[in-house]
């Protein structure tokens, strides 16, 4: 695609990077096949190649971002599905990252829209605020009717009490060591995230159990929090940034005190995140820049850390049908696909896959609480295809994915609490429900 930024415009490291990005792009369509918004709406504009075309024209322009363009770039869902489909390589994510920056930076939204943004953006990656506003929300539930239908405001707050749990498990992960049982043979960080240790602690205590188990120390670094990707997926670049700065400290600390073999992720929307921070800090000072690559190049998606040091079961198998959902951070964002259900496999589960497992399931971050009816939508083609494959339970390996797909008739769990089970620790909570 040929570009025609002035040689000032290419000044801004921003708009040099898309510039490449835009320029692979050869126009051939073939990621609008697999695009999931374009496949409900059926609107160029809401396909691959038609937001390249609108960011291309926005950034070109150096105008202020336009509602219409607002309208296509806030219904991605940032799956990804299109990298995965490109032939030619583009790189998709880092030009609607971009864009998404720069309309948060020229675009003044409506003030509802405004107001949820920044109360997302200031609750979700901070623990104890997302329980106490979880804790509301249950108590809410009971005048959700009084939340206006037709308004956006109102339906996103519909969306987001209808997504608050029931009852909230206790505990969380915090920070510290938990050394290896016997020999120690490596050591690794776990990112204990934000929104995961409070809706579902027991996923980064199942991976906690299995890895010492196995022999592997696990740090929770003091400092260490959200991975900014929340934030970074708003366009909110100080926050994320911030975010992930502080992982950057707190891993490095690590790295040069007792030494990391990896920095192991159990929720893939922030591992493909963490994975981009050496992208994320390319024109920081050294010596950050050079520490972000370090950290990226060290993080790992859990499966693919437990396949590198050799998972082996304990168990007899139970004799259960599992139907992997694949999460899009996971399969197109870090092209983690096989590991899993190896896995899986390999701890007894019979393992079977929904039709369309490339197509997202509407989580996607705060897709859900932003844009409640195309995420409706998907989750319920996720849950028919998913429930066609007759399963006991479905397994994923990211928890915006675990909640989207929670109250659809199938036990959801983390893939690691089915791998913790089959290896000596306790069974799911949520496997037989
Ligand atoms: S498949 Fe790739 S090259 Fe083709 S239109 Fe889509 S992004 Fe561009
Ligand atoms: S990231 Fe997903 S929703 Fe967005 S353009 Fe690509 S395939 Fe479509």
């Amino acid at each position: 695609m040929q570009t025609h930024f002035t040689a000032e415009q290419l000044r801004d490291p921003d708009i040099a990077a898309s510039n490449q990005v835009l320029r692979t792009c050869v126009h051939c369509g073939f990621c609008t096949a697999t695009c999931p918004t374009f496949r409900l709406l059926g609107d160029e504009l809401d396909s691959p190649r038609g937001r390249i075309y609108l960011i291309k024209d926005m950034l070109e322009s150096g105008r202020p971002a336009s509602e219409d363009v607002v309208l296509h770039i806030d219904r991605c869902l940032s799956c990804l599905s299109c990298m995965t489909t490109c032939p030619s390589g583009v790189h998709y994510m880092h030009l609607v990252d971009h864009a998404r920056t720069y309309i948060e930076n020229t675009y003044r939204r409506p003030w509802h829209d405004r107001l949820l943004r920044a109360v997302l953006a200031s609750v979700l990656p901070y623990p104890r605020r997302f329980r106490a506003a979880l804790a509301a929300a249950g108590a809410g539930r009971a005048f959700a009717w009084l939340l206006p239908a037709s308004h956006p405001l109102g339906k996103r707050l519909r969306a987001m009490l209808a997504l608050a749990p029931d009852t909230l498990p206790s505990g969380g992960t915090p920070p510290g060591v938990h050394p290896a049982e016997g020999a120690r043979k490596g050591r690794v960080a776990l990112l204990a995230g934000c929104a995961q240790q409070v809706l579902a602690p027991g996923i980064n205590d199942a991976t906690i159990r299995l890895l010492t188990r196995m022999g592997v120390e696990v740090v929770v670094a003091e400092g260490a929090g959200c991975c900014g990707a929340l934030t970074h997926h708003m366009g909110k670049h100080d926050p994320a940034i911030a975010s992930a700065e502080a992982n950057i400290a707190a891993w490095g600390h690590e790295i040069d005190g007792d030494g990391l073999d990896a920095i192991v992720i159990n929720a893939s929307g922030c591992g493909t995140t963490v994975k981009d921070y050496g992208f994320m800090f390319r024109t920081a000072p050294e010596p950050l820049r050079a520490r972000a690559e370090q950290v990226s190049a060290l993080a790992v998606d859990i499966s693919e850390f437990l396949t590198r040091i050799g998972y082996a079961p304990t168990r007899e198998p139970p004799g259960l049908t599992v139907a992997y959902h694949s999460a899009c951070s996971l399969q197109h964002g870090q092209q983690v696909t096989i590991e899993p259900k190896a896995l899986l496999a390999k701890a007894g589960f019979t393992v079977v896959e929904p039709a369309d497992a490339h197509l997202c399931c509407g989580s996607a971050g705060t897709y859900n609480l932003m844009q409640p009816e195309i995420a409706g939508r998907l989750r319920e083609r996720k849950l028919d295809t998913l429930r066609a494959t007759s399963p006991d339970l479905i397994a994923a390996g990211n928890i915006g994915c675990i909640a989207q797909l929670a109250g659809g008739g199938l036990p959801v769990v983390h893939t690691i609490e089915l791998l913790d089970w089959m290896a000596g620790g306790p069974e799911p909570a949520r496997a037989t429900d």
